[in-house]
C-alpha cells in the first residue's frame, strides 16, 4: 500500500509539473497588478517581441519564440514577479512549455526573472553573464545598486504626490504607478541571481522544428559578455542593450569596442531589430547614427580627461547634440556620469 502511495504521489508531483509548465509552483510576491503587463508584438509567425504596459514594473523588454513543440523566451525581465506574470501571460498566446530562457547580458533588468524557472529549463547566456549572476557579483555594480537604493525614495514621493493630488484621473494614474512600485520592491526583496546553466562563448545555433535559432557574441559591446539572438529565416534580430530603441547605459560597456562589435552585427541578415527598450524598429540607419554618436562620446570625454577634467565636469560638459537630428533623447550637453566613469575607468585600465 506504502508503494503504491508513493507511486500515486511521484505521478502527482509530475502532473503537477505538467500542469505549471515552467514556472514554478509558488507565486512570488508582487505580481498585483491590474490589466494586462504586457503588449505581444508579433513580428513574424510565433515571434513576439513582449514590451510593458506600465501595469507592472518589468523595466528590460522580452521576446517570446513559439516553436513546434516548445517556447523560448529571450531576456526576463527586473524581477522575479515580473518574470512571473510574463510566463503567466504568454498562456494567451500557447499552452507549449517554456524550456528555454536567454539572457542577452546579466544586468538586473534582462536576468533578474531567472529564479522563477524550474531546474528543467535551460537558461543560456554568454560565459561572463554565468560569472557576473553567480555569487550575487551584479548585485554591487553601480547600475544595480542605485537603481535598488533609489527605490525607496520613489516610493516616498509617489506617496506624497498621491496624498496632494486632487484631480481624480491624475490620482488613479498615480495609483497605478504606486502599486507597481511596491510589487516591485516586494519582488526585489526575494531576489536571488540565478546564472545561466548552459553557456557558450562565441556561437550556439538551436534548431525547433523548422526554426534556426541563432545565438551569437559579436564582441564587447553594452557588457562584455552581450549575445544577439538571430532568426536567420525571419531576419529578426533580438539586440538586448547593445542595440536599443534610442541610447544604451554606458556604465559596464567597452565604449570603445561597441561601434566596431555593431558593424559585425550588420553583417548579418536582418530587417528588424528587436531592442531590449523601445518597440521594435526596421530603419536600420539607426544603428549608424548610434556608432558615430559612440564614436564621439569616446572622442569628446577622452578629450576632456586629458585636459585634466574631473569626470563630474566631463559628465556635464561633453557635447553630444550635433547628434540630436539622428537621436532625438539628446536635448542638451551632458553625459550621464555613471558613462562617464566608466570611460575614465577603461582610459585608466581600471574597468572590470
Ligand atoms: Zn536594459
Amino acid at each position: 500500500m506504502i508503494r503504491i502511495a508513493i507511486a500515486m504521489g511521484c505521478i502527482a508531483v509530475l502532473m503537477a509539473l505538467t500542469l505549471t509548465g515552467a514556472q514554478v509552483t509558488q507565486r512570488p510576491a508582487g505580481t498585483a497588478h491590474t490589466g494586462n503587463a504586457f503588449r505581444f508584438n508579433k513580428v513574424a509567425e510565433g515571434v513576439y517581441h513582449a514590451v510593458g504596459t506600465g501595469a507592472l514594473t518589468v523595466v528590460g523588454n522580452s521576446s517570446v519564440i513559439v516553436n513546434d513543440d516548445d517556447v523560448m523566451i529571450v531576456d526576463d525581465h527586473v524581477s522575479p514577479a515580473a518574470a512571473w506574470v510574463l510566463v503567466d501571460e504568454i498562456k494567451t498566446l500557447t499552452n507549449k512549455p517554456i524550456r528555454t530562457v536567454i539572457n542577452t547580458h546579466f544586468h538586473f533588468d534582462h536576468a533578474h526573472g531567472n529564479q522563477i524557472f524550474e531546474k528543467t529549463v535551460e537558461i543560456i547566456g554568454h560565459e561572463y553573464t554565468r560569472e557576473m549572476l553567480t555569487g550575487g557579483k551584479s548585485l554591487v555594480m553601480p547600475l544595480y545598486k542605485n537603481y535598488v537604493d533609489g527605490l525607496p525614495g520613489s516610493l516616498a514621493t509617489l506617496r506624497q504626490r498621491l496624498a496632494a493630488e486632487v484631480d481624480p484621473a491624475a490620482k488613479a494614474r498615480l495609483q497605478t504607478q504606486l502599486t507597481s512600485a511596491e510589487s516591485n520592491a516586494a519582488s526585489q526583496a526575494e531576489l536571488k541571481t540565478t546564472p545561466p546553466n548552459v553557456t557558450l562563448r562565441d556561437n550556439l545555433t538551436l534548431y525547433r522544428g523548422n526554426r534556426e535559432i541563432q545565438i551569437r557574441h559579436l564582441g564587447r559591446a553594452h557588457t562584455a559578455g552581450d549575445v544577439v539572438v538571430f532568426l536567420p529565416q525571419e531576419k529578426l534580430v533580438m539586440t538586448g542593450d547593445m542595440l536599443t530603441s534610442t541610447l544604451s547605459n554606458m556604465s559596464d560597456a567597452y565604449v570603445n569596442e561597441w561601434a566596431d562589435t555593431l558593424e559585425e552585427l550588420k553583417k548579418l541578415n536582418f530587417t528588424t531589430v528587436l531592442p531590449g527598450h523601445g518597440d521594435a524598429y526596421t530603419d536600420l540607419a539607426k544603428i549608424g547614427y548610434f556608432q558615430a554618436y559612440l564614436r564621439d562620446v569616446w572622442t569628446e570625454v577622452t578629450k576632456l580627461k586629458q585636459q585634466g577634467v574631473s569626470a563630474e565636469d566631463a559628465a556635464r560638459r561633453a557635447d553630444l547634440t550635433k547628434h540630436r537630428a539622428n537621436i532625438p533623447s539628446i536635448t542638451a550637453p551632458g553625459v550621464p556620469l555613471i558613462g562617464v566613469t566608466r570611460i575614465y575607468d577603461l582610459i585608466d585600465g581600471k574597468a572590470k
